[in-house]
């Protein structure tokens, strides 16, 4: 399905309600996304909210050592599968190639994959990487096998939750609905295998919402599978909790706000926090060796980026340096960006430990 011959989010919402009654929330949030992301302006002081790459520098060349000295840990392979899911501008993409262009063969070595449903996104993505051949997809299935490594940036948070509502007769899913007035608004339908794990749903009490996202466990199963055949590793970063928990995160944010996620659809984007703690569980159960989460912050340090920021400050005017500071410092920030995002990655146990990931692999 591409995102832009996708019918306007208000108009597929209507009619799913006016099909079925109700659309869960998870249906909703990836109808709201498509026609989100098929806009042309998303990231940036111009748009609704800035990510790290646009941050800093800095941070796609961390990643691209990462994944270079990741790629020498597979016995640098002389061709690999150099897969980005949800590129955004291309920045960390670019940033990474450039920097890991300091490895001999690894740039050589890189097939390089974009998952990117979003026109207006490829179109830009194409610009930010006209150096390099690249080839798009809409979806992980796409990419051809062999050894790999997979990235992704404010990804998994993209991906659709359904939400399930503790009642006094069990679990119910949340839906969404029309009031008399024709407004939507929350309400809940009944439930059943609700995939709540038995100690969090034993505590949960009434009005106590879970979240899960089915496209997340079929993502990580693919991921794990891939990673088993033709051996790689997997990076992901992302706002979300270590360990499985109850809450609701589902949120709206339009021109760097917080909106209501009911209104204005297709204008905002809508994120849940990811699950790390699931996204654990269901790797190390197909059998690759997980590291992480760790605090971005952490793992950002323990790779180097405060010599990246000295060597880049170097000889610049007062100015510029502050800035290359001040951009380390909101990614690395232990009250903000340094804490609330987690850095996981997933790999072939053939691969030993992994660059930033002090614990031995779980
Ligand atoms: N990684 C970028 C952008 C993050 S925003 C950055 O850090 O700046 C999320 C990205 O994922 C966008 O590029 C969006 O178009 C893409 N995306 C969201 N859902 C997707 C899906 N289901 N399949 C493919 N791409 C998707």
């Amino acid at each position: 399905m591409s995102l832009a011959a996708a019918m306007p989010a208000a108009q597929a919402i209507n009619q799913r309600i006016a099909r079925d009654g109700h659309i869960t929330v998870a249906d909703f949030m990836a109808l709201a996304l498509e026609t989100y992301y098929g806009r042309d302006v998303v990231f940036g002081r111009d748009g609704d909210f800035i990510t790290a790459p646009e941050i800093s520098q800095t941070f796609g060349e961390i990643i691209g050592l990462w994944c270079a000295v990741t790629w020498q840990q597979m016995g640098a392979p002389g061709g690999f599968q150099f897969i980005e899911c949800g590129p955004g501008r291309g920045t960390l993409m670019a940033d990474a190639l450039r920097a890991a262009g300091a490895v001999p063969g690894f740039v050589k070595a890189a097939k390089i994959h974009l998952i990117e449903r979003s026109r207006s996104l490829r179109s830009q993505q194409k610009q930010a990487l006209e150096a390099y051949a690249i080839t798009w997809h809409d979806d992980l299935a796409s990419v051809p096998n062999g050894p790999q490594i997979i990235i992704g940036n404010e990804f998994l948070d993209a991906l659709p939750v359904r939400q399930f509502q503790r009642t006094s007769d069990g679990w119910a899913e949340r839906v969404i609905i029309q009031d008399a007035q024709g407004r939507l608004t929350f309400s809940i339908v009944p439930a059943n295998n609700v995939p709540i794990p038995i100690p969090i749903a034993a505590n949960a009490e009434i009005g106590a919402i879970y979240e899960h996202s089915d496209d997340i466990t079929t993502l990580t199963k693919q991921i794990a599978q891939r990673l088993m055949r033709d051996t790689g590793a997997a990076l992901f970063i992302d706002y979300g909790h270590s360990t499985s928990a109850l809450g609701e995160t589902l949120q709206a944010v339009k021109q760097h706000r917080y909106h209501n996620v009911l209104t204005a659809l297709g204008e905002a984007d809508i994120t849940a926090h990811v699950d790390f703690g699931h996204v654990r569980t269901v790797a190390k159960h197909a059998g690759t060796a997980v590291f992480g989460p760790v605090e971005q912050g952490i793992w950002l340090r323990q790779l180097g980026i405060s010599v990246r920021q000295m060597q880049l400050a170097r000889d610049k005017p007062a100015a510029v340096a502050r800035n290359i500071e001040q951009g380390v410092r909101r990614l690395t920030d232990p009250h903000g960006m340094g804490v609330l995002f987690k850095v996981i990655a997933l790999a072939h146990p053939s691969l030993g430990n992994l660059e930033g990931f002090a614990d031995q692999p779980a």
